[in-house]
């Protein structure tokens, strides 16, 4: 029988394992958080081997200061920016300060996670021209602004809360905190501060485009216990024109291999009407071929929204001979579906 891909998720659930957040707290980084940026990446790595010694400043508090350093010249996504978020500038997500378009308890994420504490950032490091979430994704001055104290407070409240849907509210508490947009990787520096002064013992998860530069990615290893992540194209031209993004395929096959060796992943596909051959086939033969054991979503629900009818490949909504020759292929292939 094949290992349960989210056997340590559940562990976290079942309260035999820790978030890794909270072991974060708890392992010392052996450095002066005022040295130059190349020892604080040393230490980092250090840090990330060490047992828990309960030493000041942790390893959690120098990520944190690692990720106010990049926002100095922001290179959190492949973008490289290289814009200074800290003096007020913007690149191209045109996120300045945090927002937070919505924070729910989302009952429609896969079965293993709901139900999901969903908080919604505004902006995005892609343009996607088929954005379900373009309301959110392409403004990034909506929603509101919350100090890292009051957003952890709402996560705390709602792990532990109990009522009924008669009362409006899920009949349970959130099995995780799942961190999406947009995408979640402008506010990184936000969401490692929201952590520091946070103590619930729900699960974290990172879903998201994946589009992060390796640096970056390093700054959630020992943080994210799951990566719910969006892989939508199977080669660089469809990435290009569909989503204004470089170097897709390469960023995304690299974030995926580093995500799996240090947590557990979910991936989702959203099939494109017409791109079966082009993208869906060759996402799932190289998730087959380099990801073993991971879950796989592959997600029937595409509709044309926002501009994708300007793009006649897209412009209408996924036949279902296109989703089931889809899935055919997924099972094919041995992947592990999702229900
Ligand atoms: S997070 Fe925003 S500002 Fe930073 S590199 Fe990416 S697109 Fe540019």
């Amino acid at each position: 029988m094949s290992e349960d891909p989210l056997a340590r998720y559940n562990r976290i659930l079942d309260g035999t394992s820790e978030p890794r957040y909270l072991e974060s707290k708890r392992k010392t980084a052996d450095v002066d958080l005022n040295a130059d940026t190349a020892t604080l990446w040393a230490a980092h790595e250090e840090a990330l081997r060490h047992s828990d010694d309960h030493g000041e400043p942790s390893l959690l508090d120098l990520k944190i200061e690692l990720a106010s350093r990049m926002l100095r010249r922001c290179s959190l996504c492949e973008r490289a920016c290289g814009v200074n978020r800290i003096d007020g500038e913007v690149g191209h997500c045109g996120v300045s300060e945090t927002r937070i378009s919505s924070e729910f308890l989302h009952l429609g994420e896969e079965p293993d996670l709901v139900p999901s504490h969903t908080i919604f950032f505004s902006g995005c490091t892609f343009d996607c021209v088929f954005c379900q979430n373009w309301d959110i994704s392409t403004r990034p001055d909506s929603g509101m602004c919350v100090v890292p104290v009051t957003l952890a407070e709402v996560i705390e409240r709602k792990a532990s809360q109990t009522g009924t849907q008669a009362e409006g509210r899920w009949g349970g508490s959130a099995r995780n905190v799942n961190w999406v947009g947009g995408d979640p990787t402008s506010h990184i520096s936000f969401i490692l501060e929201t952590l520091r002064v946070c103590s619930a013992r729900t699960p974290q998860i990172w879903n998201s485009n994946m589009y992060l530069t390796e640096p970056t990615l390093r700054l959630l290893e020992g943080v994210i216990d799951v990566y719910l992540t969006d892989f939508k194209y199977g080669n660089d031209d469809c990435a290009r024109r569909l989503s204004n993004v470089e170097n897709y395929t390469d960023t995304i096959r690299r974030n995926h291999k580093t995500a799996k060796s240090n947590a557990e992943i979910i991936i989702r596909h959203l099939v494109l009407p017409s791109h079966i051959d082009c993208c869906t086939k060759p996402i799932l033969s190289w998730i087959a071929d380099n990801l073993s054991g991971v879950r796989v979503n592959v997600m029937a629900q595409y509709r044309p929204a926002h501009r994708a009818r300007e793009h006649p490949d897209i412009s209408r909504p996924l036949k279902s001979s296109e989703y089931r020759e889809a899935e055919a292929f997924a099972e094919d292939l041995g992947l592990d579906l999702c229900d």
